[in-house]
């Protein structure tokens, strides 16, 4: 009796095991094919969530969107619409503010994120791993900002004559360098 018992337990086992195997694909968040290996198994937490720090200073951050890893990690992600496939510092900072603010908020982030360039010519997404600026370069930044705006300090100038160009500052600003055409003249010393 006891073997038929056992017959009967191994079955249900492999049958419970078969329709798990059967309902995996449907139940694994693999999501789309341009999504990085790293967030295939894990899952989407938050998208288009503004956060909100008070200290060290108020900094308020709008994430696009936010996984989580199997290990618990979370991993954020930003969306760009581009001719090319490509990152930029601005991305980098952007980025590290969404982490510092959640870092703030108790939550493990990762120094790695993501940027999902969608290509203008076709839509095709392509995401491009960036490696992010940890929390005291972020406090090194937001000292700088308040300095600025305080007039404490004097701005630089642009890292690259194409800030200016979009740059909200540019008919009070000393430092505003015409944009590209200063750059193509030559007229330009970049900081
Ligand atoms: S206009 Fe002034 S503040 Fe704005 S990017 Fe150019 S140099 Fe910087």
């Amino acid at each position: 009796m006891l073997w038929l018992l056992a017959v009967i337990s191994i079955g249900i086992v492999a049958w419970m095991w078969a329709v798990r195997r059967a309902l995996w694909p449907l139940r694994r968040p693999d999501g789309p094919p341009w999504l990085p290996v790293e967030l295939r198994e894990g899952e989407l937490v938050w998208s288009e969530k503004q956060f909100r720090c008070e200290r060290p200073v108020p900094v308020v951050a709008r994430v696009d969107r936010v996984y989580r890893r199997p290990d618990g990690v979370l991993v954020p992600m930003e969306f760009k619409r581009r001719p090319v496939a490509r990152t930029y510092l601005a991305d980098i900072v952007e980025l590290s503010v969404q982490r510092y603010v959640l870092r703030q908020a108790a939550f493990e982030v990762s120094l790695r994120a993501y940027v999902a360039v969608v290509l203008a010519a076709d839509g095709r997404i392509i995401a491009l791993p960036v490696n992010l600026e940890d929390s005291a370069a972020i406090e090194q930044r937001i000292a700088r900002l308040l300095a600025l705006r305080s007039r404490a300090v004097e701005p630089e100038g642009p890292i690259h004559p194409a800030v200016c160009l979009r740059c909200g500052h540019r008919t009070v600003c000393k430092r505003y360098v015409g944009g590209m055409a200063a750059a193509a003249d030559g007229h330009l010393e970049t900081t």
